[in-house]
């Protein structure tokens, strides 16, 4: 008798969540990437102690059609490629279809949402990676994604979670990258009714800044633009004087995705040079547009690591951009402090 067999669907989910569902954060940012891909323009984040008892994201996006509903919850089942030749050239923020199916393997899930502007939509309730409920419901476009109890089915996991204000701190400082990636969507973010922080998404990521760190750092940056055959880069670094003791100023965005990429971070660093304090770190927002054949998002199933393919030349191209856009600033004091 043969002794290999193929894995059930469900397991095979629920090893996928292992990798893509590490805690509340994680299934934080597979929702609101998902809005973002969408095409949102206004996403709204409740959470509750900390995402361990409620994740809840509502967005105003394209929705998801009636027959695709069940299918979104399917492993590997996905919109957004559909030829191996695509994943050279992703230009959104999910691509791998797992998402759903793995937080539906480890967590209860309530999906409303409508695709039309008829103000139908449907109702899905999965619970352990099996359809519970479906009707039809009336509901605005866009979707809203409800998912409770999570690692309820995954002990061992569960016992792993931090405290309620370690959970949330992961789940801010994501949302405070993506609102900056992002500053043309209006981001909300609520924890037990405190409404912790809401952008305008008028576009304008200093406004959204000095809503994520404050006046007073948004006054302290300056802007970094720069363009080169191969890049272009956006956003703003702090003055040297407005430095910070950790590493949570630091955000990097590739072709709207935040990323951690430690050569990255170390290239802006170098751009200070002696400025900045010994053990501080700059605050920054950084967003860098490439031809996604430059880019190999397809590293981790989180997909928060990036493999540049001319890695030497871009951190070299990056340290330049921020040293100008700093040195600029030393030459122009009264310039800067007006803004
Ligand atoms: P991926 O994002 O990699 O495609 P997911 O499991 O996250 O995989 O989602 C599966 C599919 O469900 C997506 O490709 C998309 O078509 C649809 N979907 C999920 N969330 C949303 C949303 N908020 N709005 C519209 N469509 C969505
Ligand atoms: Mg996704």
């Amino acid at each position: 008798m043969s002794r290999i067999r193929v894995l059930d669907e469900h397991i095979a989910n629920q090893i996928a969540a292992g990798e893509v569902i590490e805690r509340p954060a994680s299934v934080m940012k597979e929702l609101v990437e998902n809005s973002v891909d969408a095409g949102a323009t206004r996403i709204d984040i409740t959470v509750k102690e900390g995402g361990l008892e409620l994740i809840r994201v509502q967005d105003n996006g394209s929705g998801i059609a009636a027959e695709d509903c069940e299918t979104a919850f399917q492993r590997h089942a996905t919109s957004k490629i559909s030829s191996g030749r695509d994943l050279f050239h992703i230009r959104s923020l999910g691509f791998r279809g797992e998402a759903l199916p793995s937080i539906a393997a480890v967590a209860k899930v309530r999906c409303v949402t409508s695709a039309g502007g008829d103000g139908l939509g449907r109702l899905l309730v999965m619970e352990g990676g099996r359809v519970r409920e479906y009707a039809d419901i009336a509901a605005d476009q866009g979707t809203d994604m409800t998912v409770t109890d999570l690692f309820y089915n995954t002990p061992a996991r569960l016992k792993y979670m931090k405290t309620v204000q370690t959970e949330l701190g992961h789940i801010s400082d994501y949302i405070y990258r993506m609102a900056l990636a992002h500053p043309g969507i209006a981001f909300s973010l609520r924890h037990n009714d405190n409404l912790m922080l809401q952008t305008n998404g008028d576009g304008d990521m200093r406004q959204t800044a000095a809503a994520i760190y404050g006046v007073s750092i948004a006054k302290a940056l300056v802007p970094v633009e720069g363009e080169s055959p191969d890049y272009r880069v956006t956003g703003y670094t702090a003055k040297p004087e407005v430095t910070r003791a950790n590493r949570y100023g630091m955000t990097t965005i590739i072709n709207g995705r935040y990323v951690r990429h430690f050569g990255l971070n170390q290239a802006v660093m170098r751009a200070y040079h002696t400025l900045l304090p010994i053990n501080r770190f700059p605050v920054f927002m950084l967003r860098i547009e490439m031809d996604p054949s430059l880019v190999d998002v397809n590293v981790h199933p989180a997909k928060l690591e990036v493999r540049f393919s001319k890695e030497t030349e871009l951190l070299a191209w990056i340290e330049q951009e921020v040293r100008r856009a700093l040195g600029a600033m030393s030459h122009i004091p009264k310039a800067v402090k007006r803004e």
